[in-house]
Protein backbone atom coordinates (compact mmCIF):
# COMPACT_ATOMS: atom_id res chain seq x y z
CA UNK A 1 0.00 0.00 0.00
CA UNK A 2 2.92 2.72 1.05
CA UNK A 3 4.76 1.32 -2.24
CA UNK A 4 1.58 2.04 -4.22
CA UNK A 5 0.86 5.84 -2.34
CA UNK A 6 4.55 6.94 -2.88
CA UNK A 7 4.54 5.90 -6.92
CA UNK A 8 1.11 7.68 -7.42
CA UNK A 9 2.81 10.28 -5.96
CA UNK A 10 5.52 11.09 -8.72
CA UNK A 11 3.44 9.30 -11.38
CA UNK A 12 3.94 11.32 -14.80
CA UNK A 13 0.96 13.63 -15.86
CA UNK A 14 2.39 15.44 -18.60
CA UNK A 15 1.59 14.66 -22.13
CA UNK A 16 3.32 16.34 -25.22
CA UNK A 17 4.75 15.19 -28.51
CA UNK A 18 8.18 14.93 -27.68
CA UNK A 19 7.36 12.52 -24.45
CA UNK A 20 5.20 10.23 -26.60
CA UNK A 21 7.61 9.57 -29.21
CA UNK A 22 10.63 9.27 -26.69
CA UNK A 23 8.59 6.64 -24.65
CA UNK A 24 7.93 4.63 -27.88
CA UNK A 25 11.35 4.65 -29.34
CA UNK A 26 12.76 4.32 -25.80
CA UNK A 27 11.30 3.32 -22.94
CA UNK A 28 14.54 3.35 -20.79
CA UNK A 29 15.45 6.66 -22.01
CA UNK A 30 11.52 8.14 -21.51
CA UNK A 31 12.55 6.72 -17.31
CA UNK A 32 15.41 8.06 -17.21
CA UNK A 33 14.26 11.94 -18.52
CA UNK A 34 11.20 11.59 -16.57
CA UNK A 35 10.68 8.73 -14.06
CA UNK A 36 13.03 10.94 -11.67
CA UNK A 37 11.91 13.92 -12.84
CA UNK A 38 10.19 15.02 -9.22
CA UNK A 39 12.94 13.75 -6.70
CA UNK A 40 15.57 17.09 -7.51
CA UNK A 41 19.22 17.69 -6.80
CA UNK A 42 22.67 15.41 -6.89
CA UNK A 43 22.19 12.27 -9.03
CA UNK A 44 18.83 12.73 -10.32
CA UNK A 45 19.79 16.47 -11.55
CA UNK A 46 22.58 14.51 -13.74
CA UNK A 47 20.56 11.91 -14.93
CA UNK A 48 18.39 15.03 -16.22
CA UNK A 49 21.14 16.50 -17.93
CA UNK A 50 22.10 13.30 -19.69
CA UNK A 51 18.74 12.79 -20.60
CA UNK A 52 18.46 16.65 -22.09
CA UNK A 53 21.40 16.09 -24.26
CA UNK A 54 20.91 16.54 -27.89
CA UNK A 55 23.31 15.69 -31.40
CA UNK A 56 24.23 18.59 -32.68
CA UNK A 57 21.78 17.24 -36.01
CA UNK A 58 19.25 17.97 -33.48
CA UNK A 59 20.66 21.77 -31.76
CA UNK A 60 20.67 22.42 -35.75
CA UNK A 61 16.88 21.95 -36.00
CA UNK A 62 16.01 23.39 -33.07
CA UNK A 63 18.10 26.48 -33.83
CA UNK A 64 16.68 26.52 -37.87
CA UNK A 65 13.23 26.47 -36.01
CA UNK A 66 13.84 29.19 -33.25
CA UNK A 67 15.46 31.37 -36.24
CA UNK A 68 11.97 31.26 -38.39
CA UNK A 69 10.03 32.33 -35.36
CA UNK A 70 12.32 34.78 -34.98
CA UNK A 71 12.15 36.24 -38.38
CA UNK A 72 8.42 35.86 -38.31
CA UNK A 73 8.77 37.93 -34.86
CA UNK A 74 10.48 40.49 -36.41
CA UNK A 75 7.98 41.05 -39.20
CA UNK A 76 4.91 41.23 -36.40
CA UNK A 77 6.63 43.90 -34.19
CA UNK A 78 8.04 45.85 -37.61
CA UNK A 79 11.37 45.51 -36.79
CA UNK A 80 14.20 45.53 -39.22
CA UNK A 81 16.10 41.91 -39.77
CA UNK A 82 19.37 41.70 -40.44
CA UNK A 83 20.06 39.07 -43.35
CA UNK A 84 23.96 39.49 -42.93
CA UNK A 85 23.75 37.87 -39.47
CA UNK A 86 21.56 34.76 -40.27
CA UNK A 87 24.76 32.53 -39.75
CA UNK A 88 26.01 34.13 -36.46
CA UNK A 89 22.75 34.00 -34.87
CA UNK A 90 22.58 30.07 -36.39
CA UNK A 91 26.36 29.39 -35.09
CA UNK A 92 25.49 31.26 -31.73
CA UNK A 93 22.10 29.03 -31.20
CA UNK A 94 23.97 25.67 -31.76
CA UNK A 95 27.56 26.53 -30.24
CA UNK A 96 25.86 27.65 -26.78
CA UNK A 97 23.20 24.66 -26.37
CA UNK A 98 27.04 22.75 -27.07
CA UNK A 99 28.71 24.31 -24.46
CA UNK A 100 25.57 24.10 -22.36
CA UNK A 101 26.15 20.33 -22.70
CA UNK A 102 29.55 20.52 -22.10
CA UNK A 103 29.47 19.72 -18.54
CA UNK A 104 27.28 16.93 -19.40
CA UNK A 105 30.29 15.02 -21.50
CA UNK A 106 32.15 15.89 -18.10
CA UNK A 107 30.13 13.87 -15.91
CA UNK A 108 29.65 10.96 -17.90
CA UNK A 109 33.52 10.64 -18.65
CA UNK A 110 33.97 10.92 -14.84
CA UNK A 111 31.46 8.13 -14.47
CA UNK A 112 32.86 6.01 -17.33
CA UNK A 113 36.41 7.04 -16.91
CA UNK A 114 37.39 7.22 -21.00
CA UNK A 115 35.86 9.77 -24.16
CA UNK A 116 32.72 9.85 -24.64
CA UNK A 117 30.83 8.53 -27.52
CA UNK A 118 29.08 11.45 -27.84
CA UNK A 119 32.60 13.77 -28.09
CA UNK A 120 32.69 13.55 -31.85
CA UNK A 121 29.56 15.42 -32.58
CA UNK A 122 30.94 18.64 -31.57
CA UNK A 123 33.91 19.83 -34.13
CA UNK A 124 34.42 22.92 -35.74
CA UNK A 125 33.96 21.55 -39.23
CA UNK A 126 30.85 19.44 -37.96
CA UNK A 127 29.10 22.65 -36.91
CA UNK A 128 30.23 24.60 -39.88
CA UNK A 129 28.13 22.51 -42.34
CA UNK A 130 25.52 22.23 -39.91
CA UNK A 131 24.56 26.26 -39.99
CA UNK A 132 25.19 25.97 -44.11
CA UNK A 133 22.40 23.31 -44.01
CA UNK A 134 20.47 25.80 -41.51
CA UNK A 135 21.07 28.74 -44.07
CA UNK A 136 19.93 27.28 -46.73
CA UNK A 137 16.92 25.81 -45.23
CA UNK A 138 16.09 29.09 -43.69
CA UNK A 139 15.85 30.83 -46.93
CA UNK A 140 14.01 27.93 -48.91
CA UNK A 141 11.38 27.81 -45.62
CA UNK A 142 11.05 32.07 -46.52
CA UNK A 143 9.88 30.84 -49.89
CA UNK A 144 7.35 28.41 -48.68
CA UNK A 145 3.70 28.85 -47.69
CA UNK A 146 2.46 29.87 -45.31
CA UNK A 147 5.79 32.10 -44.66
CA UNK A 148 5.79 34.12 -47.51
CA UNK A 149 2.47 34.86 -47.95
CA UNK A 150 2.73 36.41 -44.24
CA UNK A 151 5.70 38.36 -44.80
CA UNK A 152 4.28 39.57 -48.42
CA UNK A 153 1.05 40.36 -46.52
CA UNK A 154 -1.31 38.03 -48.26
CA UNK A 155 -2.22 36.44 -44.91
CA UNK A 156 -2.86 39.53 -42.42
CA UNK A 157 -4.49 37.47 -39.34
CA UNK A 158 -1.68 35.14 -37.45
CA UNK A 159 -0.15 34.86 -34.34
CA UNK A 160 2.72 33.15 -32.72
CA UNK A 161 2.48 30.61 -29.75
CA UNK A 162 4.99 29.32 -27.62
CA UNK A 163 4.98 24.86 -27.49
CA UNK A 164 5.16 25.93 -23.22
CA UNK A 165 1.88 26.91 -23.19
CA UNK A 166 -0.34 23.86 -20.86
CA UNK A 167 -3.69 23.03 -21.61
CA UNK A 168 -5.69 20.81 -18.79
CA UNK A 169 -7.58 17.57 -19.54
CA UNK A 170 -8.69 16.23 -16.53
CA UNK A 171 -5.53 16.08 -14.13
CA UNK A 172 -3.25 16.22 -17.43
CA UNK A 173 -1.09 18.99 -18.63
CA UNK A 174 -1.01 18.48 -22.23
CA UNK A 175 2.05 20.82 -24.27
CA UNK A 176 -0.17 20.53 -27.61
CA UNK A 177 -0.09 24.20 -28.53
CA UNK A 178 0.63 25.32 -32.66
CA UNK A 179 3.39 26.92 -33.60
CA UNK A 180 1.76 29.18 -36.15
CA UNK A 181 -2.37 29.84 -36.73
CA UNK A 182 -3.87 31.80 -39.07
CA UNK A 183 -7.16 32.73 -40.61
CA UNK A 184 -8.35 32.56 -44.33
CA UNK A 185 -11.94 33.30 -44.73
CA UNK A 186 -13.72 30.95 -42.22
CA UNK A 187 -11.19 28.38 -41.51
CA UNK A 188 -9.07 28.90 -38.96
CA UNK A 189 -4.88 27.46 -39.72
CA UNK A 190 -3.19 25.63 -37.34
CA UNK A 191 0.35 25.11 -37.77
CA UNK A 192 3.13 23.21 -36.33
CA UNK A 193 7.23 23.42 -38.01
CA UNK A 194 8.16 20.20 -37.86
CA UNK A 195 11.52 21.03 -39.15
CA UNK A 196 12.07 16.91 -40.64
CA UNK A 197 9.58 14.75 -41.15
CA UNK A 198 8.61 11.34 -43.57
CA UNK A 199 6.68 11.49 -46.73
CA UNK A 200 3.85 10.14 -45.37
CA UNK A 201 2.67 10.75 -41.50
CA UNK A 202 1.44 7.68 -40.13
CA UNK A 203 -2.01 7.53 -38.16
CA UNK A 204 -0.76 8.13 -34.72
CA UNK A 205 1.06 11.24 -36.25
CA UNK A 206 -2.05 12.55 -37.64
CA UNK A 207 -3.66 12.27 -34.53
CA UNK A 208 -0.74 14.35 -32.37
CA UNK A 209 -1.41 17.12 -35.04
CA UNK A 210 -5.59 17.41 -34.22
CA UNK A 211 -4.28 17.56 -30.83
CA UNK A 212 -3.43 21.17 -31.29
CA UNK A 213 -7.36 21.57 -32.12
CA UNK A 214 -7.88 20.54 -28.54
CA UNK A 215 -5.53 23.41 -27.93
CA UNK A 216 -7.04 26.23 -30.03
CA UNK A 217 -10.70 25.42 -29.39
CA UNK A 218 -9.97 26.32 -24.93
CA UNK A 219 -8.41 30.07 -26.66
CA UNK A 220 -10.44 32.65 -26.36
CA UNK A 221 -11.03 34.34 -30.23
CA UNK A 222 -10.60 30.81 -31.78
CA UNK A 223 -13.36 28.94 -32.98
CA UNK A 224 -14.57 26.47 -30.63
CA UNK A 225 -16.22 24.04 -33.72
CA UNK A 226 -13.67 21.28 -34.76
CA UNK A 227 -15.15 21.67 -38.51
CA UNK A 228 -13.51 25.15 -39.31
CA UNK A 229 -9.70 23.86 -38.73
CA UNK A 230 -7.25 23.04 -41.45
CA UNK A 231 -4.43 21.01 -39.25
CA UNK A 232 -1.05 21.82 -40.93
CA UNK A 233 2.87 20.47 -40.74
CA UNK A 234 6.04 22.35 -42.30
CA UNK A 235 8.49 20.06 -42.87
CA UNK A 236 11.78 19.27 -44.83
CA UNK A 237 11.60 16.28 -46.89
CA UNK A 238 13.88 15.04 -50.06
CA UNK A 239 15.42 18.37 -49.88
CA UNK A 240 12.14 20.95 -49.47
CA UNK A 241 9.61 22.20 -47.43
CA UNK A 242 6.36 20.50 -48.08
CA UNK A 243 3.17 20.87 -46.18
CA UNK A 244 0.84 18.45 -45.01
CA UNK A 245 -2.36 19.44 -43.93
CA UNK A 246 -6.05 17.94 -43.80
CA UNK A 247 -9.46 19.30 -42.57
CA UNK A 248 -10.70 18.17 -38.82
CA UNK A 249 -13.66 16.71 -37.92
CA UNK A 250 -14.99 15.93 -34.49
CA UNK A 251 -14.07 12.43 -34.51
CA UNK A 252 -10.24 13.67 -35.69
CA UNK A 253 -10.05 15.67 -31.80
CA UNK A 254 -12.50 13.00 -29.81
CA UNK A 255 -9.65 10.24 -31.37
CA UNK A 256 -7.02 12.28 -30.47
CA UNK A 257 -7.71 12.75 -26.78
CA UNK A 258 -8.56 9.29 -26.70
CA UNK A 259 -4.90 8.45 -27.44
CA UNK A 260 -3.74 10.59 -25.30
CA UNK A 261 -5.35 8.82 -22.22
CA UNK A 262 -4.06 5.62 -23.76
CA UNK A 263 -0.30 7.18 -23.96
CA UNK A 264 -0.85 8.18 -20.65
CA UNK A 265 -2.31 4.88 -19.14
CA UNK A 266 1.12 3.01 -20.85
CA UNK A 267 3.40 5.85 -18.57
CA UNK A 268 1.53 5.49 -15.93
CA UNK A 269 2.49 1.57 -16.66
CA UNK A 270 5.94 2.20 -16.89
CA UNK A 271 6.85 4.53 -14.06
CA UNK A 272 5.10 1.82 -11.99
CA UNK A 273 6.87 -1.18 -13.87
CA UNK A 274 10.23 1.01 -12.36
CA UNK A 275 9.16 0.29 -8.36
CA UNK A 276 10.05 2.03 -5.53
CA UNK A 277 13.55 0.39 -5.92
CA UNK A 278 14.11 2.22 -9.30
CA UNK A 279 15.12 -1.29 -11.05
CA UNK A 280 15.99 -0.36 -14.42
CA UNK A 281 16.67 -3.38 -15.78
CA UNK A 282 12.78 -4.15 -15.89
CA UNK A 283 12.39 -1.24 -18.57
CA UNK A 284 12.61 -2.37 -21.77
CA UNK A 285 14.98 -1.06 -24.34
CA UNK A 286 14.97 1.01 -27.80
CA UNK A 287 13.17 -0.64 -30.60
CA UNK A 288 16.04 0.67 -32.92
CA UNK A 289 19.54 0.95 -32.49
CA UNK A 290 19.54 4.18 -34.16
CA UNK A 291 17.65 5.97 -31.24
CA UNK A 292 20.94 4.91 -29.27
CA UNK A 293 23.02 6.82 -31.53
CA UNK A 294 21.75 10.44 -30.49
CA UNK A 295 21.06 9.42 -27.20
CA UNK A 296 22.96 10.51 -24.14
CA UNK A 297 22.80 7.45 -21.99
CA UNK A 298 25.06 5.96 -24.89
CA UNK A 299 28.26 5.99 -23.02
CA UNK A 300 26.43 4.04 -19.72
CA UNK A 301 23.78 2.27 -21.22
CA UNK A 302 23.84 -1.28 -21.77
CA UNK A 303 21.78 -0.71 -25.17
CA UNK A 304 23.95 1.96 -26.06
CA UNK A 305 27.18 -0.70 -26.58
CA UNK A 306 25.16 -3.45 -28.21
CA UNK A 307 21.67 -3.12 -28.22
CA UNK A 308 20.85 -6.41 -29.58
CA UNK A 309 23.46 -8.18 -26.50
CA UNK A 310 21.50 -5.90 -24.07
CA UNK A 311 18.06 -7.02 -25.04
CA UNK A 312 19.18 -10.90 -25.23
CA UNK A 313 20.33 -10.27 -21.49
CA UNK A 314 17.48 -8.20 -20.15
CA UNK A 315 14.95 -11.33 -21.16
CA UNK A 316 17.26 -13.79 -19.39
CA UNK A 317 16.87 -11.92 -16.80
CA UNK A 318 13.34 -11.40 -17.31
CA UNK A 319 12.91 -15.31 -17.41
CA UNK A 320 14.68 -16.19 -14.59
CA UNK A 321 12.86 -13.94 -12.42
CA UNK A 322 9.93 -14.89 -13.65
CA UNK A 323 11.08 -18.99 -13.30
CA UNK A 324 11.95 -18.12 -9.78
CA UNK A 325 8.44 -16.73 -8.76
CA UNK A 326 6.77 -19.96 -9.78
CA UNK A 327 9.35 -22.12 -7.94
S1 LIG B 1 21.30 4.03 -25.16
FE1 LIG B 1 19.61 3.17 -26.38
S2 LIG B 1 18.61 1.66 -25.05
FE2 LIG B 1 19.91 2.96 -23.73
S3 LIG B 1 18.53 4.55 -22.97
FE3 LIG B 1 19.54 5.34 -24.81
S4 LIG B 1 18.15 4.87 -26.51
FE4 LIG B 1 17.56 3.60 -24.76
Amino acid sequence: METRKVALANRPNTWSISRRSLMNQCPRAWILKYGFAKRQGGFNQHLRNISDWSSAWRLMQRALRGVIIDRLTAHHRGNRWKEEDLAGKIRNRIIGALFRQKSVLEIIETRTGKASELRSQTSTRRVDRLVEIACYRFHAALQSHPIKDILDGRITRWYLFSRLEKTKLQNYDLHISPDLVWFSGFTCHVLRFAVQDVARLGEDKRLENFAMVEWARNQIGLPANPERYMVENLYWNGGKWKIWKEKCTHRHVEDAIKMIYSDMKAMRELHYKLGLSCDLSQIPLAKNKLTCRSCGHRDTCPGGENLYLAKLEQSALEMSKASGKFR
